[in-house]
């Protein structure tokens, strides 16, 4: 009787064992293998950076996916953008639909953002400028927000600015001049040519032409800071001008 009861527990460990054996391994391989998996552990990784996972007196570049699809719909993903932190500072590099969602709901601190930089004008590429411009401004960003890009984002901006002044009047209205500037809320484009466009508190972005035909100009970016670099490549099919980029 004895012998059955240990052998009947030895069976129920072994299938246990074997379950949690199962379980792990389903786990692990949910998490590496699929899209929702990898986007989970990206989405942990990232938020354990964002709330301190890195030490308080960290001073070098963090790079931040805020956005990884096209124009086709994603689910669980927002149009392409790339947040780069460096020092106190908040600079984006493309603002596709629905990123600015992202860059809010993990934590990222749009009061510092000082430029967003377009690669080309690509509808997914361009269509958070606004939000980001709204979130930004209502976080109190002290500044006009720049928009940094190829010939033709002037005319993005100017768009944005006209298509959302209506906007703006009724949310200062709402909450007043000294909560919300109107000036704050109009947004600056800058047209810039390939070599350094900016040079800030030590960050340097330095544009490229990339080839993305027949979208022209179309650019990429170097970041560097502190001995440290990113480069971002737009949607670019070539290699070369990356390569020697990075
Ligand atoms: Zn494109």
């Amino acid at each position: 009787m004895r012998e059955r009861g240990m052998a009947r527990l030895g069976t129920l460990v072994l299938a246990s064992v074997v379950a949690v054996a199962v379980l792990v391994g389903g786990g692990y391989w949910f998490l590496v293998r699929t899209a929702a998996g990898q986007d989970f552990l990206l989405g942990r990784m990232a938020g354990a950076v964002l709330s301190g996972g890195l030490p308080s007196e960290f001073d070098g570049l963090r790079v931040f996916m805020c956005g990884t699809s096209g124009p086709l719909a994603a689910p669980g993903r927002a149009q392409t953008c790339v947040a780069v932190t460096a020092g106190d500072s908040l600079y984006l590099f493309d603002a596709g639909e629905g990123s600015a969602d992202v860059a809010q709901l993990h934590g990222l601190p749009t009061e510092t953002l000082r430029a967003i930089f377009v690669t080309h004008m690509h509808s997914d590429h361009i269509a958070g400028i606004n939000n980001f411009n709204l979130a930004s401004w209502v976080q109190g960003r002290p500044a006009p927000l720049k928009v940094m890009g190829p010939a033709g984002i002037e005319r993005v901006v100017a768009g944005f600015n006209e298509a959302f002044a209506i906007d703006r009047g009724y949310r200062v209205a709402h909450h007043g001049n000294d909560f919300l500037p109107a000036e704050l809320g109009v947004m600056h484009a800058e047209v810039i040519a390939p070599g350094v466009v900016l040079q800030d508190d030590g960050l340097r972005v330095t544009a490229f032409a990339v080839d993305h035909g027949p979208v022209k100009p179309a650019y990429g970016f170097r970041i560097d800071y502190r001995g440290r670099s990113a480069v971002v490549g737009g949607d670019t099919i070539g290699r070369e001008s990356l390569t020697v980029a990075a």
